[in-house]
């Protein structure tokens, strides 16, 4: 006897169809049943009909069992994100709103009134897979990286507008799926629900001021997810001069100039990131240590920045450069690539002075990093003490390999 599928409640089907089956490798089932969220297309054995995205796919073990349920989309290589293993149930407003409850629990106690951006729904990791949902203050920012969600946006902005009751919500799609988002009627950077005139919405991060850019800015319009790298600066900064290489909106930088920095160097190859570094120093000019702390922009390619410029020294250097392999194949070049930049990286570095070296490319691990990052070190023919390494934050969770991306070390050169 068959098991009974969990119910699909959404109308894709037209109420009409059989339920998508789907059976798969026997290495597929084996990843599902350790935890693992994805169903690659060429692990999929054998399906009763072509599924449309979005729509839930139901897997079946070689016994006939129930194994998971999850989101399938006929275009991408990832054909199905998992959803639920274990026991069958339905899918339903129910089990998302459930989902969604974990997700703000999980979150519970972590922040206090003086940090109103973070992370609240880090896709698969929370259950949510190819979806994030950032908080800026009273604005929520939600962002879908699959298709899967293009026919499931709506009730899916209901329930977080009933549950979470921002005064406004937007919706960002990443760039592979925007085409497939004009049918539904929806494009990057809408405001779903409340004021539709401003771009930008300021929030607090461990008391200091920021602006996201929630409509145009990258990621959801604010880096979160260097939060506690971004106190530990703080906590190194005192006295030092400090070079933000990748400084993106300046994030780091006010923290180095609260903790004391005499001055700070911000690095991007983006006009328009360092024009938000600017605003973000002034929003915070209430605070003595930031009004009295120099502050510079440098507007430049860093790598070619750093290879030059060599008679600036620096006693605090950040490199955050961005993620430098997207795929499997640019893992050796993005080796090179750290390589190069914490070499010329460290030859900007005064005696006594710390470099604090972030990767945030998935492809590469972080066991990897630390040694590329090691070895440059110990070939620079300077000598080092390693501070420590930090990896994800806790409202980024990750629960499993590719989710896995941010690592940084601090080193301290003696
Ligand atoms: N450290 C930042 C996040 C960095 S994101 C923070 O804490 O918020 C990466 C940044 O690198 C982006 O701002 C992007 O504009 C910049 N960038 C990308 N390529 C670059 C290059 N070749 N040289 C300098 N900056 C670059």
């Amino acid at each position: 006897m068959q098991p009974t599928p969990p119910t699909n409640s959404r109308s894709d089907t037209g109420g009409k169809s059989a339920a998508l089956r789907l059976r798969l490798t026997a290495a597929a089932e084996n990843h599902i049943r350790a935890g693992h969220p994805w169903v690659f297309a060429d692990s999929v054995r054998e399906q009763n009909r072509d599924g449309v995205a979005g729509e839930l796919a139901v897997i079946y073990d070689r016994k006939d069992q129930f194994l998971a349920v999850g989101l399938y989309d006929p275009r991408s290589p990832i054909r199905v994100r998992v959803v639920h293993t274990g026991k069958p149930r339905p899918v339903d407003q129910t089990f998302w709103q459930e989902r969604l409850e974990t997700a703000v629990r999980r979150r519970e106690g972590r922040f206090d009134e003086l940090t109103t951006g973070y992370r609240l729904i880090n896709g698969e990791s929370d259950g949510w897979p190819g979806l994030v949902l950032d908080r800026y203050g009273t604005t929520l920012v939600l962002k879908v990286y699959t298709a899967a969600w293009l026919t499931r946006w709506e009730e899916t902005v209901e329930l977080i507008r009933v549950y979470l009751k921002p005064q406004r919500l937007v919706m960002r799609l990443s760039r592979n799926i925007e085409p497939a988002a004009l049918p539904a009627g929806i494009s990057d950077g809408d405001v779903l629900h409340g004021e539709k005139q401003e771009d930008s919405q300021l929030f607090l991060e461990s008391g200091l001021h920021f602006e996201a850019d929630f409509r145009r800015g990258q990621k959801t319009g604010f880096f979160l997810d260097q939060r506690e790298n971004r106190r530990i600066v703080e906590s190194l900064a005192r006295r030092r001069t400090v070079l933000n290489a990748f400084s993106f909106s300046g994030g780091f930088s006010l923290y180095a100039a609260r903790g004391g920095a005499r001055s700070v160097t911000d690095l991007d190859i983006s006009a328009h990131a360092l024009a938000a570094a600017k605003r973000n120093f002034s929003l915070n000019y209430n605070l003595p240590a930031v009004a009295n702390c120099r502050h510079e922009l440098a507007q430049a390619d860093a790598f070619e920045w750093l290879a030059g410029n060599l008679g600036r020294k620096f006693d605090l250097i950040v490199l955050d450069p961005p993620s430098l392999a997207k795929r499997a194949t640019e893992r050796a070049g993005a080796m090179r690539a750290y390589t190069r930049l914490v070499q010329s990286g460290i030859a900007h570095l005064a005696a006594g002075g710390i470099l604090v070296a972030c990767s945030c490319s998935a492809q590469v691990t972080a066991k990897e990093f630390f040694r590329v990052v090691r070895e440059a070190a110990g070939r620079s023919g300077r000598e080092f003490q390693e501070l420590r390494t930090t990896r994800h934050a806790p409202d980024h969770p990750a629960t499993f390999k590719e989710a896995e991306y941010l690592k940084a070390i601090y080193l301290r050169r003696r």
